[in-house]
């Protein structure tokens, strides 16, 4: 399968590790939008939200406890921030391999929509 993420994950494509472990990668997103902006991905292929399952949610939860842990690391656990994914084309979802967002550094404007 042709996947820019699962090509990251593998080394095909370069990228700045900010974390990995066995379930997940974490990599500086290449057009930042904030002072901080971590990608955060499973390692398993999963397109987006749309393919979260009872089967493979465990890793979901897993994402956001290194979120919190990366956010400490990083320094703006304190001052507040955003994780977010967007699914499908009305949210804007550019890659289709699920990731979440770390982003903060900034006073982030609050636009849910
Ligand atoms: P989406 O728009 O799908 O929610 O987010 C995709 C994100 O992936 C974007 O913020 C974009 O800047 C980032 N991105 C796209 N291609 C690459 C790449 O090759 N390397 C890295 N590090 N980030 C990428
Ligand atoms: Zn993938």
């Amino acid at each position: 399968m042709d996947c820019l993420f699962c090509s990251i994950i593998k080394g095909d494509i370069p990228s700045t590790k900010v974390y990995e472990d066995d379930q997940v990668y974490a990599f500086k997103d290449i057009n930042p939008m904030a002072p901080v902006h971590v990608l955060i991905i499973p390692k398993q292929h999963i397109s987006s939200v749309n393919d979260i399952t009872e089967e493979n949610c465990a890793v979901t939860g897993h994402i956001l406890a290194v979120a919190a842990k990366l956010a400490k690391e990083l320094g703006i656990a304190e001052d507040g921030y955003r994780v977010v994914s967007n699914c499908g084309p009305n949210a804007g979802q550019t890659v289709f391999h699920l990731h979440f967002h770390l982003l903060g550094g900034k006073k982030l404007k609050v636009e849910m929509c």
